[in-house]
């Protein structure tokens, strides 16, 4: 598909929803890319955000692209919550006792890390996430963290290929976000997120459509 066209399908998908192309921010996701994919398929197009889920791939990268907002998308362990200084955003708290390591670590370093709680909407055993039974309770307590900024939720729906099947996935992570006042919502990947900006998504998180042909 290549980046120009995951943009224009992003302007398309908003337009179909009444909203505006500039309130969803594409996260192009590099994890498993070459330094030589991410500058001809991303950077050649513009400063996008990148997403990485394992701190051991992207922390060579950090050092080597200057200038580039990184996210962490990946399921994350408390004992590296350490490496999470560089990030500008954390997709992925998917608990509270791992929010709780990160206030810890960030308090002791005088930094305040943003963060999305993650959301398990469509309670899949394999995926992480918190219930959408305990996340008032789970947002109410990474709140009263002083060195953590709540600023949205995240999730991953289930593997389809039909896009349509996981819509209300996305309709109801935008339906919590505004129960809780939340402004950013990250969902959608390649093979959906078209889906989720109509439902309301204001960060994508796109790797393969960005990098292969087709
Ligand atoms: C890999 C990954 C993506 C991107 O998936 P694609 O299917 O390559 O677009 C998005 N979010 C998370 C959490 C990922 O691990």
């Amino acid at each position: 598909m290549g980046l120009p066209e995951v943009l224009e399908r992003i302007a398309r998908a908003a337009a179909r929803a009444g909203r505006s192309a500039d309130s969803v921010r594409l996260v192009a996701v590099t994890k498993g890319r070459t330094l030589e994919e991410i500058q001809r398929c991303v950077l050649a197009y513009g400063n996008f955000p990148l997403g990485e889920s394992r701190v051991q791939e992207a922390r060579p990268k950090m050092e080597a692209l200057s200038g580039v907002e990184w996210h962490f998308i990946g399921p994350l362990q408390r004992n590296k919550v350490k490496f999470m200084r560089p990030f500008a955003l954390v997709h992925s708290i998917d608990s509270v006792r791992l929010a709780q390591a990160l206030a810890r670590r960030a308090a002791r370093e005088g930094w305040r890390a943003r963060v999305l709680l993650q959301v398990n909407v469509a309670r899949e055993p394999q995926k992480h996430g918190v219930f959408v039974e305990e996340l008032a309770d789970a947002v109410a307590r990474v709140r009263e963290l002083e060195a953590l900024e709540l600023v949205g939720l995240m999730t991953m729906a289930p593997y389809t290929e039909r896009p349509e099947e996981v819509r209300w996935v996305f309709r109801e992570l935008s339906r919590l976000a505004d129960r809780y006042n939340l402004a950013e919502r990250s969902m959608g990947m390649t093979g959906d997120f078209e889906v989720a900006v109509e439902e309301g998504a204001t960060l994508v998180r796109v790797g393969r459509a960005l990098f292969e042909e087709g």
